[in-house]
């Protein structure tokens, strides 16, 4: 199981706490990650400036579901779950 291109779900439902580039307060839950283009993938990908953070979010199908409605309903309740 690998990451699904385009969900994003991940840049979305949990709250981040520490500083991103173009967000340095971090991002509530349910917020958009301003890095996160259109096509729901990020834009610091590969790059050394993507928080340390966003490394902890990798492919689990308990948290990612079957498609991305579902990471988010998921992530969304395990955010108030842990937050
Ligand atoms: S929720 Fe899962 S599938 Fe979706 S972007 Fe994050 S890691 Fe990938
Ligand atoms: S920096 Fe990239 S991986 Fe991290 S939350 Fe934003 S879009 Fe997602």
């Amino acid at each position: 199981m690998s990451c699904r291109v385009g969900c994003g779900a991940c840049c979305i439902a949990p709250s981040i706490t520490s500083s991103i580039p173009g967000m340095p307060a971090g991002k509530p839950a349910g917020v958009r990650c301003i890095n996160l283009d259109d096509d729901n993938l990020c834009r610091l990908f590969g790059d050394p400036k993507r928080p340390a953070v966003c490394l902890r979010f990798d492919h689990d199908p308990e948290l990612c579901g079957d498609s991305r409605e579902e990471a988010l309903t998921i992530l969304a309740r395990w955010e108030k779950e842990t937050g």
